[in-house]
């Protein structure tokens, strides 16, 4: 990363007549001992006294200017804008709240219950993360995961998760003697993150809990193929005997041919696929190739986001193992769950 410094320009724009001159020097590539390297610039602009008046603060909103410029199309420049400036000030209260939850158990957990789509009783339940820190009203980890994964506080909210999704694992057991597995989503960050298995395999040893009970969720986008620490993260993972499901299926992008080498358990169907899937026919053919890719490769298939009762009897006619959603039920408070739900276990 470079900074350049303009202090004679007389107004603002001036800045990115500079920045086209900038961007202009890697047009065409560059080329070095004959070969010729096709490197791109991403600029952010930050104007003193309009923007900041610190040099910390003008550094850090043109910083904020250039991730926008690359999230945009790269290869261009940006300036800040009070846009920018709403979003850097919305994560930075997020990152505050995050922390504030760790330290102040201010996390709670509540629960998902999973069907088997043929007789519609719970199989497994799924386990989702809420904050209920001030800094964090209205916002759920939809939003509030991303920041916890470019602040690195993930690690430590996914500990936390899985601690204590197997202490309430062990409360279904012994006072209602559930039999299903409790699922645990986790940050895509994980997977090259090399201590991880080991303390999952703690937290299990820790807790008691025999893996064959528990499923870790990832989302597809998360893998990397052909990165050797993901694969392994998923290897020892799964040398621990828990099982592992695909979260957000058909949405990744990514070549079937990791289904062959990676030890998945569960495709979980996108929700998007389901949305309105009764009414259209190519969301149909997605479906039902999903749920046959599975039973070709023997690996189980769960439909993500059913809302009604004839995507629910779409599912169960074309064979789908489990599925999940409004439609069977929302996301409940613990007590709520074992009082719906577990007395007629
Ligand atoms: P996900 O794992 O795909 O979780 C499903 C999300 O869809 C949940 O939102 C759930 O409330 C919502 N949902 C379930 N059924 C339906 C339905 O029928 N219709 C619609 N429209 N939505 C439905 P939530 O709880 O806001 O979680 C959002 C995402 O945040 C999760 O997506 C997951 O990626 C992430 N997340 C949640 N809890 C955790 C956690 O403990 N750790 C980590 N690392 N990520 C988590
Ligand atoms: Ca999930
Ligand atoms: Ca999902």
């Amino acid at each position: 990363e470079f900074v350049v410094l303009l202090p004679n320009i007389k107004e603002p724009l001036d800045a990115s007549a500079v920045a086209t001159r900038v961007l202009n020097l890697f047009d065409g590539g560059l080329e070095v001992d004959g070969v010729t390297h096709m490197i791109y610039a991403s600029i952010g602009i930050s104007v003193y006294p309009d923007d900041a008046t610190t040099p910390t603060e003008l550094i850090h909103h043109a910083d904020a200017a250039m991730y926008d410029a690359k999230n945009n199309s790269r290869n261009c420049f940006r300036f800040f804008t009070q846009k920018i400036a709403d979003t850097l000030r919305q994560r930075q209260q997020i990152e505050k709240g995050l922390r504030e939850a760790l330290s102040e158990e201010q996390f709670s957990l509540v629960y998902m219950p999973i069907f088997d789509c043929k007789n519609n009783t719970i199989v497994a339940v799924e386990v989702l993360l809420r904050c209920q820190s001030p800094e964090l009203k209205g916002i759920g980890p939809d939003q509030f995961i991303p920041v916890a994964e470019a602040t690195g506080i993930i690690k430590d909210i996914d500990l936390w998760v899985i601690d204590n999704a197997l202490q309430a694992l062990i409360i279904l057991r012994k006072k209602h003697y559930f039999k299903g597995k409790i699922c645990i989503n986790i940050s895509g960050v994980e997977l090259l993150n090399e201590h991880f298995p080991s303390k999952v395999k703690n937290l299990l040893e820790q807790h008691k809990v025999s893996p064959e009970n528990v499923e870790i969720e990832v989302t597809e986008t998360a893998f990397i193929a052909d990165n050797e620490t993901c694969l392994e993260t998923l290897k020892a993972l799964n040398e621990l005997g828990v099982s592992l499901a695909l979260d957000d299926f058909g949405t990744g992008y990514s070549s079937l041919s990791y289904l062959q080498e990676l030890p998945v358990d569960e495709l979980k169907i996108d929700k998007r696929f389901l949305r309105d899937v009764t009414q259209n026919h190519e969301k149909k053919a997605i479906i039902k190739t999903i749920i046959s890719l599975g039973e070709n490769l023997g690996i189980r298939v769960l439909a993500e986001g059913v809302e009604d009762v004839i995507t629910a009897d779409f599912l169960k006619e074309n064979g789908c193992e489990c599925a999940q959603g409004f439609f069977y039920s929302k996301a409940v408070h613990p007590e709520m769950f074992e009082a719906q739900y577990l007395h007629q276990l």
